[in-house]
C-alpha cells in the first residue's frame, strides 16, 4: 500500500476531530466559566500539544524538511494505525456530545456545570483523552517519520499526566464526595484497568 493512504488516514483524523469539535466550541462560548484554572504550565502545554499533533504533522506532509528523520515501521503497524481512526473519531465524537455544555479545552469549571457519568462517562472518566491517546498511537504508526510520528505521543503524554491529577482534584473541590464515588465506580482511560 502507497503511504499515501496512511497519510490520508492521519489528515482524517484531523479534520474530523477539527470538524467534530467545532460546533461545541462555538456552542460552549456562551456557557460562561466560572472557575479557571488555567495555568502558564498548562497554556505551555496546550501550545506544545498544538505543535506536536498539527504542526509538524502538517510540516511533514506538505514539505520535506523533516525527511531526515524519516523512519520505516512495518506494513503491519501501519494497518494497526488505519484501522485506529474510526474508534478514535468515533470515541471523540461521542465524548463531546455525552460532556456537553460542560466540554472546555482546558482546566474550567462552567456556570451550571454538572459531573457526567452517563454514556461513555460511564464506564471511564476521561473518554476524550483515551480518545487523543487513540489518535497520538495513530500518528505514530500513520507517519513515517521520527518527529512528526511521536511528537503528539510525547507532547500529549505530558499534558496527560500533568493535568489529569489537577482536573480530578478541581472536580472534587468543586463537587466532593459525587465525584469521590464517581472515581470509585470507575477508571481513568482504559474500562476496569487503568
Ligand atoms: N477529562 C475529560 C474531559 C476533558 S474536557 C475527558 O477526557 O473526557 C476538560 C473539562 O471537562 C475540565 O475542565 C472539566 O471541567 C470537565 N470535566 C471533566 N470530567 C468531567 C465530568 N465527569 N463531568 C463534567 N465535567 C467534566
Amino acid at each position: 500500500m502507497e503511504p499515501l493512504v496512511f497519510h490520508t488516514a492521519y489528515i482524517l483524523i484531523l479534520a474530523g476531530t477539527f470538524i467534530i469539535r467545532l460546533p461545541h466550541e462555538k456552542r460552549n462560548k456562551a456557557n460562561t466559566i466560572r472557575i479557571d484554572n488555567k495555568s502558564p504550565q498548562e497554556k505551555i502545554l496546550l501550545f506544545l500539544v498544538f505543535v506536536g499533533m498539527m504542526i509538524l504533522p502538517i510540516v511533514y506532509l506538505s514539505t520535506s524538511w523533516l525527511s531526515f528523520a524519516d523512519n520505516s515501521l512495518p506494513i503491519s503497524t501501519k494497518i494497526i494505525g488505519l484501522l485506529l481512526v474510526v474508534p478514535t473519531l468515533w470515541l471523540f465524537y461521542r465524548s463531546h456530545k455525552d460532556l456537553g455544555l460542560n466540554w472546555s479545552a482546558s482546566l474550567e469549571i462552567r456556570e451550571d456545570h454538572e459531573i457526567v457519568d452517563k454514556g461513555v462517562y460511564k464506564i471511564i472518566r476521561h473518554p476524550m483523552y483515551a480518545a487523543i491517546w487513540l489518535w497520538v498511537i495513530a500518528q505514530a504508526l500513520l507517519l513515517n517519520n521520527y518527529i512528526s510520528g511521536f511528537a503528539g505521543l510525547v507532547s500529549f503524554g505530558l499534558l496527560y499526566f500533568l493535568r489529569v491529577p489537577k482536573e480530578e482534584e478541581m472536580m472534587i473541590k468543586k463537587f466532593g464526595e459525587t465525584y469521590r464515588e464517581y472515581q470509585k465506580r470507575t477508571k481513568r482511560i482504559i474500562p476496569f484497568i487503568f
